[in-house]
């Protein structure tokens, strides 16, 4: 009689746990790549439809290296890789060639990557003679047993490994010399638009977040960002997201923003959309801060939330359309 109670009272039990095991939410795409190449004062007004054409072609480029090695089964690490040099290699961008200058008039670029599947991660910080800064934070991930490595000691680490150098000059471009000197006049240090970054999800499950920067224009020698932070411009966890952000870097470590959103998935079980809205338009402003995030979690969701008037951004997921939006009304 007992044993017969207590088989009931057994397979009562498994029915009700099985109540509450809540269905885990479907993949949304088999593998997915966000790019951003910078936020700020973007609108339609302040760009010709030349600048408007190089932009979205330069994002879309990017995205359609980083799709190929998604499409063929590569890691997100290499897609997120690829696509950040793709954009540092671009004058476009304030990263690689395109960075904007210190007070000083030198080039210093900051750079990381975080892979989410071991939580390792590899950044960079005031290197001058990186052709791709990004590779750098790379190395030092997979090369080395730091996690940030700065200025000559990084370059050096790199040269190492047979990383590609250019002399300085090579990061001399007169758009933005320009923009230094007419911040020197103002005397103020510039939001510079064109930070990148990138997060991906590859067919494995696996998440990466990277983002590769020249800083801000008119800043400080030897000030460093928020972009080889880990946890602030940049953080992924295969438990929740991949997160690169950018705008003003101050701010974005002082919110530890990328991790913060990744904290509120883990921790609070938030969707990612409202874990980015929640950091993005509510925690940063708070304190004073603006810019944005791109991200995609662990299903293939994405979000890129912005509080300046326009951010460049794209995406594509595993039907390979590309899409790429430059302003806030898009
Ligand atoms: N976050 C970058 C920095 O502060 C700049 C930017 O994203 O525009 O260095």
């Amino acid at each position: 009689m007992i044993k017969i109670f207590i088989y009931i009272f057994a397979v009562i039990g498994l029915i009700m746990s099985g109540c509450d095991v809540q269905e885990e939410p479907q993949r949304q795409t088999e593998f997915g790549l966000v790019i951003h190449g910078g936020a700020g004062g973007i609108t339609r007004d302040g760009f010709t439809p030349e600048q408007d054409a190089a932009y979205r072609e330069a994002l879309s480029v990017a995205l359609q290296a980083g799709y190929d090695i998604l499409k063929n089964g590569g890691s997100s690490l290499d897609a997120v890789e690829v696509a950040i040099r793709t954009m540092e290699d671009d004058s476009l961008f304030n990263a690689g060639r395109g960075a904007v200058f210190t007070s000083e008039g030198t080039n210093e670029l900051d750079a990381s990557i975080m892979d989410g599947k071991t939580l390792n991660a590899g950044a960079v910080a005031g290197v001058k003679r990186i052709k791709n800064p990004i590779t750098l934070a790379r190395l030092v991930m997979e090369e080395s047993r730091h996690v940030l490595m700065a200025r000559e000691g990084a370059e050096a680490f790199g040269l190492h490994y047979g990383i590609e150098t250019v002399p300085e000059e090579y990061f001399f471009t007169q758009r933005r010399w320009r923009a230094l000197q007419r911040a020197r006049e103002r005397e103020a240090v510039d939001d510079s638009r064109g930070t990148v970054g990138a997060v991906a999800l590859d067919k494995e499950g696996n998440l990466t977040a990277g983002t590769s920067t020249g800083g801000m224009n008119n800043k400080r020698f030897g000030r460093i960002g928020d972009v080889p932070v880990i946890g602030a411009g940049t953080y992924a966890n295969n438990k929740t997201c991949a997160v690169s952000a950018t705008g003003h870097g101050e701010y974005f470590i002082r919110s530890v923003v990328a991790h913060d959103i990744s904290a509120l998935m883990e921790y609070k079980g938030m969707p990612l959309r409202e874990a980015a809205e929640h950091v993005v338009a509510e925690k940063l402003p708070d304190l004073g801060g603006y810019g944005g995030i791109i991200a995609i979690d662990r299903f293939g969701n994405i979000a890129m939330p912005f509080t300046t008037a326009g951010m460049h951004r794209g995406y594509v997921l595993d039907d390979g359309e590309i899409v790429v939006k430059l302003y806030g009304d898009e």
